[in-house]
């Protein structure tokens, strides 16, 4: 007789636990870290800790030919710490102020306490991997309490001092305060949800953050140029592109395109129709870009511009242009207009070829400018 999963996780989910970032480095001095709240020390008899990791998870083949890791014991503070660590992500360190210990492990200076390990061990646990750790060096942190995780939530235990918030982490992180009410949220599964979300502490307000859209329009005069700016702005400031940018409520996604138009290049264009539909959700985004037409030859730099002009396909920069999606779509604007078609394309850059794979979009959550 097995059990039943769904009881088995709902049991285990009220056993509460800490939660610690595993980290390590990779031969090629890349940083890796996951959040765990499964962590123990063996004994306190001897220094042994172990913690479970999943071999689907990005970071596994990393921390398999690591021989040493590092733990950070999360403060109740560190909410949006434990989920940037929980999910994936092309740079969970992006920002993030480290230091460093011994051997290369990244410490997290808001923990509670650290331990420096040397693997021993690895025990096979079907999908999952056990690693046991010799405990190196263990230091003492800050005095917060620490980060409480149960019933899928993270929390505090009752009546601990609540120290002052202090900024610890660059504004990748979605949600800090409660939208409603202002004040702090946790980081966890509402019930009925299945994915963990930003909870208001005192009134319970969930923050749904969801993907963002970016419009654009490859816009072409009736001599067959196409309008380019180069962008004045982070990111991938210098880089050219065509306009484009987040797309606001109220807004068609051809009212959008239009006014990002009008907004980096003074022109006023004609939206024709769709061209690409690009998903990027490695940075939660999806991108509508469309194919306009110029109706008047009016351009000049603007706040978001240093530089606007009208390119034939040989002028373009290939080498200088700001996003993957913006040589993606060009490339099949004039591929089309040799085959003399209008198709909409769609696509997934997730697939895109790796070197076609470089810096994408800032992270939209919190409103960065494009
Ligand atoms: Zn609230």
């Amino acid at each position: 007789m097995t059990v039943d999963l769904a009881t088995f996780e709902d049991v285990i989910s009220r056993f509460p636990s800490g939660v610690v970032v595993v980290t390590t480095r990779d031969c090629k001095d890349k940083p890796w870290g996951f959040a765990a709240s499964p962590f123990s020390s063996v004994s306190l008899d001897s220094p042994l800790v172990l913690v479970p990791l999943a071999r689907s998870a990005e970071c596994y083949q990393a921390f398999n030919s690591a021989e040493w890791f590092a733990i950070s014991v999360l403060s109740a503070e560190d909410e949006v710490t434990a989920a940037r660590f929980a999910r994936r992500s092309a740079d969970q360190f992006a920002g993030l102020d480290v230091e460093t210990d011994d051997h290369g492990s990244p410490l997290l200076p808001s923990a509670v306490a650290t331990l420096t390990c040397q693997r021993i061990n690895v025990h096979d646990c079907g999908q999952h991997a056990v690693f046991v750790g010799r405990v190196t060096k263990a230091g003492l942190g800050s005095e917060d309490s620490p980060m409480v995780y149960s019933r899928r939530r993270f929390g505090r235990f009752p009546g601990a001092p609540r120290p002052v918030l202090t900024p610890r982490v660059a504004s990748l992180d979605p949600v800090r305060h409660c939208v409603r009410c202002g004040s702090g949220v946790v980081f966890g599964v509402p019930e009925g949800d299945t994915v963990a979300r930003h909870i208001c502490r005192r009134c319970g307000n969930v923050h749904y953050v969801n993907p963002t859209v970016v419009v654009g329009c490859v816009a072409e005069t009736t001599d067959g140029r196409i309008l380019m700016c180069r962008r004045r702005i982070s990111p991938r400031r210098g880089f050219w592109t065509f306009p484009s940018g987040f797309l606001e409520c109220g807004e068609s996604g051809g009212d959008g395109a239009r006014r990002e138009v009008l907004e980096e290049t003074r022109a006023q264009v004609h939206i024709e129709g769709l061209l690409c539909v690009i998903d990027v959700p490695q940075m939660s985004e999806v991108h509508l870009v469309y194919r306009g037409t110029l109706r008047s030859l009016t351009l000049a730099p603007t706040a978001e511009s240093s530089e606007v002009t009208l390119m034939t396909e040989a002028e373009i920069p290939w080498d200088e242009l700001a996003f993957t999606s913006i040589g993606e779509s060009l490339r099949r604007y004039f591929e089309d207009r040799r085959q003399k078609q209008r198709v909409v394309h769609s696509l997934d850059l997730r697939t895109a070829p790796p070197s076609e794979n470089r810096d994408e979009f800032a992270p939209s959550v919190c409103g960065a400018s494009r």
